[in-house]
């Protein structure tokens, strides 16, 4: 049985995310979502919160656990999970030199973890969570970026702001 984990900040969780995790779910056994929480960074929404959207969102994929856990080596978490892929999403060649060098280090900490990247469906290829946050904040229409419960609840914090 594969265990995989995707790790990231998902400040929220964008269609990007959810297309990624949806294909992994399909190539892996099983797949933790886990949500690296730093004390010390802001985030826009809190972790029970981003917890929420994501339970929402893959509500109907079986083999998907949403977790938590302090921003910490991805490769710890891996090992406490016994995950032997990490899964991370491509989108442009920016993220593909980014994803390499993060690769590239894990592969030294831990050299049975594997790192599996799934390129971003084109109509997600321009979302990012900063992005989605910025349209927010000016007024757009965040809807086609974002799943349901994210995007309502995006929509109320502003209005209430
Ligand atoms: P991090 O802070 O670790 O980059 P993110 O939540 O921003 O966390 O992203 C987690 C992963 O999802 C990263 O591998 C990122 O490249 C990927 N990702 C983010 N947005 C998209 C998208 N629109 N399509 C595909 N992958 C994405």
């Amino acid at each position: 049985m594969t265990v995989a984990i995707f790790p990231g900040s998902f400040d929220p969780i964008t269609n990007g995310h959810l297309d990624i995790a949806t294909k992994a779910a399909k190539a892996f056994d099983e797949l933790y979502i886990v949500i690296m929480d730093n004390t010390n960074k802001k985030y826009f929404f809190c972790r029970e919160e981003r917890v929420a959207f994501i339970e929402d969102a893959v509500k109907d994929i079986k083999n998907i656990k949403v977790i938590t856990r302090p921003e910490q080596l991805t490769v710890a978490v891996a090992k406490e999970l016994n995950a032997t892929v990490m899964v991370r999403g491509l989108r442009n060649n920016e993220d593909f030199i980014y994803e390499q060098q993060i690769a590239n280090m894990n592969k030294k900490l831990a050299p049975d973890l594997e790192t599996a990247l799934f390129f971003a469906s084109p109509e997600n290829a321009s979302v990012s969570s900063s992005m989605v946050k910025e349209i927010a904040k000016f007024g757009g229409d965040v809807r086609p970026f974002l799943p349901k419960l994210a995007a309502t609840a995006m929509i109320q914090r502003l209005n209430n702001e």
